[in-house]
């Protein structure tokens, strides 16, 4: 019976070492990827519910590793966090999409598109992201108003009041700030009155499904009255279908952003979208 134990503790063992070596292994290949420019975002576009007009695109980090296998974000993003390797990636993040908004600025004058980019509560901690903005901005010729920065509550937890500090520098940069995921968190509510944020984001697990199920319904419905309450614009996240899309315009979402619209698209496939909406 001891032997048994004993092989079970060393299975588990054995399954920990495995693990950690797994997340070394996809650290130091990260490491290289950022440093030899090996990630990319992907764009996806964000419409007004009322018009359907494109107004922004959310830029997605993507990372194809030196094997080929594409790698998504929600296997990475920890790993960076946990690595510190947020860092590099979340300026890295920022640059590329002011190179990637002064590029089509250069193709297409007067285009006005904004990009928003994911912000994580562990590099909001540990970077000054506004002077990182600028420094984008300045490279780049651009002004802070084609920018939304997303932030999540777990940013708002963890430090209060440094973050209060960093949303009026990117405000007085001319950023627009999003509350993302909004409604998964776990803070109290009473941040929404003390911090600037301009659009609060409804996330996917309470618009998934919402027309079949009452109780979504009336989160969805909570948000948006909150919102209206505050002042502040949304955006519903993960809309799949026209039903979804004209629900969500009815009950007054402002934007909305899925896969009905459009897949994250690599650049290439934004530049043509934002050329056909520009030009009509
Ligand atoms: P998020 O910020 O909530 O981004 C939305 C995610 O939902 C994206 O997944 C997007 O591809 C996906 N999505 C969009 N529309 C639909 C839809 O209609 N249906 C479904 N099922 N999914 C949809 P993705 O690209 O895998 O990113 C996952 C998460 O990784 C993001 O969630 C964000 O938290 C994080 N992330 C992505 N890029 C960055 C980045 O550059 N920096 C940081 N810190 N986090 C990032
Ligand atoms: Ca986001
Ligand atoms: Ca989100
Ligand atoms: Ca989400």
């Amino acid at each position: 019976k001891r032997a048994k134990s004993t092989g079970r503790i060393e299975a588990y063992q054995n399954q920990a070492f495995a693990i950690a070596r797994e997340q070394f292994g996809m650290e130091t290949a990260l490491r290289r990827a950022i440093e030899r420019r090996q990630l990319r975002l992907a764009y996806q576009p964000i419409r007004s519910l009322a018009t359907g007009a494109l107004c922004s695109f959310e830029a997605l980090v993507r990372w194809t590793d030196e094997e080929g296998v594409h790698r998504m974000p929600d296997s990475f993003i920890p790993v960076a966090e946990e690595s510190g390797l947020i860092v590099p990636l979340g300026r890295w993040a920022i640059d590329e999409a002011a190179r990637t908004l002064a590029e089509w600025d250069r193709l297409i004058p007067g285009n006005g598109s904004r990009i928003a980019v994911n912000l994580s509560a562990i590099q909001l901690q540990r970077d000054a992201i506004a002077p990182v903005l600028q420094g984008a901005l300045d490279r780049s010729h651009l002004t802070g108003d084609r920018f939304t920065l997303e932030l999540t509550e777990s940013a708002i937890v963890s430090d209060p009041d440094r973050i209060a500090g960093t949303m009026h520098a990117l405000q007085a940069l001319g950023a627009t700030l999003a509350m993302d995921d909004f409604g998964t968190g776990y803070s109290n509510l009473a941040y929404l009155q003390k911090l600037p944020i301009d659009v609060l984001k409804i996330d996917r697990s309470f618009v998934t499904g919402m027309i079949a199920d009452r109780d979504k319904i009336a989160i969805v419905r909570a948000i948006l009255s909150l919102a209206q309450a505050l002042g502040m614009q949304t955006t519903a996240e993960g809309i799949e279908t026209l039903e979804l899309a004209q629900t969500l315009a009815v009950l007054g979402c402002t934007y909305g952003q899925g896969y009905f619209y459009a897949r994250p698209l690599e650049a290439p496939a934004a530049l043509e979208m934002l050329a056909e909406a520009t030009a009509s």
